[in-house]
């Protein structure tokens, strides 16, 4: 075996490593007998030369193997499912995806992430409902429930810790190999049978562009089915906001109206669309119209619903918070702590609201206290905003377009200013109401 240098120089000056060498420099990672900076000299190596598809797969193979792999009961066998999303602003798919698949017979262990910079995380806006616990076992709740959302234990995929930490101390995050070995390292190490990844483009996504965004997906499809995982993704637009709320608490609150059948045509588009696309996956139904089909009935006729409240309650939340909430008529704020301000924008001219720039809104909600910016810092749940506006729609001028909830971080005028040109009224009166968010499927091979 060549030792580290070699190994180094060998990836540095374009040539393949082999099985082998990949899984020794894993090991190594995962057993800290190789040094830091010969680590970020291997990632900067990889990020500059890529990896070939054979590379990629090995590592994330050997990444997942870091740690502990999951195991379920065999009569779950075909039905245990995940999804994953690289991040958008108001992406709450995950809270009405998981008890909805959950609704329809499949087993969903969703270990989810914390939000970082403009990007909002799964576990952060469960834990804006008072009582909700993260650290749970995922085989009881799955037994019980069927559907959890958990954070990672420490012993799930360690390298990949090691590993991310160094990238983004070394300006590596955005290597394809590594994106891809990071993700379904992790997604391996679930043992899931069906995956779906939702791949956003746009101004409010990690890519730019469709192209771009595709590139990725289809390396996730193509790496996650050879690691023994049908897997599949969904392109979808990431300009505006998914649904019209963005901020922890009131992201739960959106969710909650959509499981009670009341939810944003753009959120149901996309939740129908990747459950359908798993249960596809499942064989539990026999085409994604039927799996569509399927998922939305789930969601608007309550079973969701019932999957999310046995959820929160197994999770920590009191019966009698998660039965006020999952109510049919409830008023939010008597659980869920509203800001101590809201203070509204107002259209500047009339016409048709022909875009919202989601990446502005996320940015000054990041700096109001919604999000992070170190791993560990702590955040405001409360702090948030709603559209009170759609795309298409025709207002006048001098109407309430965006319902701001801060604290004690007050919005400067500079902020206000910024939000207010990232709405875009047009003077035209031609509305533009039937744009899709999905705009292309990868499916895996049969
Ligand atoms: N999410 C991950 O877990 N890892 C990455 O590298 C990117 C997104």
């Amino acid at each position: 075996m060549l030792s580290f240098p070699e190994l180094i120089r060998k990836k540095r000056d374009g040539e393949t490593l082999t099985d082998d060498e990949v899984k020794a420099f894993v090991d190594a990672v995962t057993e800290k007998t190789i040094q830091e900076s010969q680590i970020g000299a291997m990632l900067m190596a990889i990020w500059q030369r890529g990896m070939v598809t054979t590379e990629t797969q090995t590592l994330t193979r050997q990444m997942m193997l870091s740690g502990d792999v999951m195991t379920w009961p065999d009569e779950w066998s075909g039905r245990v499912v995940d999804k994953h999303s690289t991040g958008g602003v108001g992406d709450k798919v995950s809270l009405v995806l998981a008890p909805a698949l959950a609704a329809c017979g499949c087993k969903v262990p969703m270990i989810s992430g914390r939000g970082l910079a403009h990007t909002g995380g799964t576990l952060d806006k469960m834990e804006s409902i008072p009582g909700f616990n993260i650290n749970q076992s995922a085989d009881r709740m799955l037994d019980s429930v069927g559907c959890c959302i958990v954070g990672q234990t420490k012993t799930l995929v360690p390298a990949d810790r090691v590993l991310y930490a160094i990238r983004d101390a070394t300006s590596t995050v955005d290597s394809l190999a590594l994106i891809a070995g990071s993700i379904l390292s992790k997604k391996g190490a679930e043992s899931l049978s069906a995956l779906v990844l939702d791949v956003k483009f746009g101004r409010a996504a990690l890519y730019k562009d469709l192209r771009s965004a595709k590139e990725l997906a289809m390396l996730l499809v193509e790496t996650g089915n050879a690691l023994g995982i049908r897997t599949g993704a969904a392109l979808s637009c990431m300009d505006a906001v998914i649904g019209r709320c963005v901020g922890n608490s009131l992201e739960v609150m959106e969710s909650l109206e959509t499981l009670k059948g009341r939810g944003p045509e753009d959120l149901m588009e996309l939740v129908s669309t990747l459950g359908g696309l798993l249960l596809t996956m499942t064989d539990l139904v026999s085409d994604l119209s039927e799996g569509r089909r399927k998922i939305y009935d789930a969601v608007i006729g309550g079973a969701a619903l019932s999957k999310f409240q046995a959820m929160l309650e197994a999770q920590g939340v009191a019966n009698q918070t998660a039965r006020s909430l999952c109510s049919a008529h409830n008023d939010y704020f008597t659980v869920l702590r509203k800001s101590e301000h809201q203070l509204e924008l107002k259209t500047t001219s009339g016409g048709t609201v022909g875009d919202v720039d989601g990446l502005v809104l996320a940015k000054i909600l990041h700096k109001l206290g919604a999000g992070r910016s170190k791993a560990g810092e702590s955040i405001n749940h409360s702090v948030g905003a709603e559209l009170l506006v759609s795309i298409g729609q025709q207002v006048e001028e001098g109407v309430p377009w965006l319902r701001l909830h801060h604290d004690d971080r007050v919005p400067t005028d500079e902020q206000i200013r910024c939000l207010q040109d990232a709405v875009c009224v047009r003077a035209d009166t031609h509305t533009h109401n039937t744009h899709t968010v999905v705009k292309e499927l990868l499916l895996p091979q049969k």
